[in-house]
């Protein structure tokens, strides 16, 4: 299995892929966790990534390309991978193409989680996800039992710094602008399987393996 996911920011994307590496055991490639771990390093990378993501901004394609390109080598995407956040841009999805084929791994499907855009505002903000084990929560549809605190693991629950309200309003807007094409590019080439994104969690991801032919 590999694939790209498709969705807004806040539409479960993370989730979903979460899911599909607990019960395949393939990787998931999250760009914006990769961004996140550098800028927590305060690697070189990390502190260019950093001024960008603050203000709901992509970060410069060169930067991304050379990310993905160095973990989809890894051994463990041999198997399959789930790329999760990328591509955001024609650009990166042309050269995720170019890159893939000279790989030999291109894509079996683009899932699509759709969500109503009104919905999106609220997972954005009632998001907490845990320091230790990256488990995710939501303050309005899916609390933690103890404020603050995961459900998991019992480490401490934070808010990302993108997800304050106008760096959302902003993230939402590029989403817009530039990575909702991607639907029709990867519609054009016949490879979206689109899930209604809202309803649980486990029948959301139901739906994902009916799309996904998986068992
Ligand atoms: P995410 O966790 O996927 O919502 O990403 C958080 C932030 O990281 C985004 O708002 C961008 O600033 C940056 N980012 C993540 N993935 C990409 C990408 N493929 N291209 C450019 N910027 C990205």
């Amino acid at each position: 299995m590999r694939i790209v996911l498709l969705g807004a920011p806040g539409a479960g994307k993370g989730t979903q892929a979460k899911k599909l590496i607990d019960k395949y055991g393939i990787p998931q490639i999250s760009t914006g966790d990769i961004l996140r771990q550098n800028v927590a390093e305060g690697t070189p990378l990390g502190k260019e990534a950093k001024s960008y993501m603050d203000k709901g901004e992509l970060v410069p394609d060169r930067v991304v390309l050379g990310l993905v390109e160095d973990r989809l080598k890894k051994d463990d995407c041999k198997k399959g991978y789930i790329l999760d956040g990328f591509p955001r841009n024609t650009k990166q999805a042309e050269e995720l193409d170019k890159m893939l084929a000279s790989l030999d791994m291109s894509l079996t499907a683009a899932l699509s989680v759709d969500v109503p855009f009104e919905d999106l505002m609220k997972r954005l903000t009632g998001r907490r996800t845990c320091k230790a084990c990256g488990q995710m929560f939501n303050i309005y549809f899916n609390a933690p039992k103890k404020e603050g605190v995961c459900d998991k693991c019992g480490k401490e629950l934070f808010q990302r710094d993108d997800d304050k309200e106008a760096t959302i309003k902003k993230r939402l807007e590029v989403y817009n602008a530039q990575t909702a094409p991607l639907m029709d590019y990867y519609g054009k080439k016949g490879m979206v399987k689109s899930v209604q994104g809202t309803g649980s969690i486990d029948d959301i991801f139901k739906k994902v393996c009916e799309v996904l032919g998986l068992k």
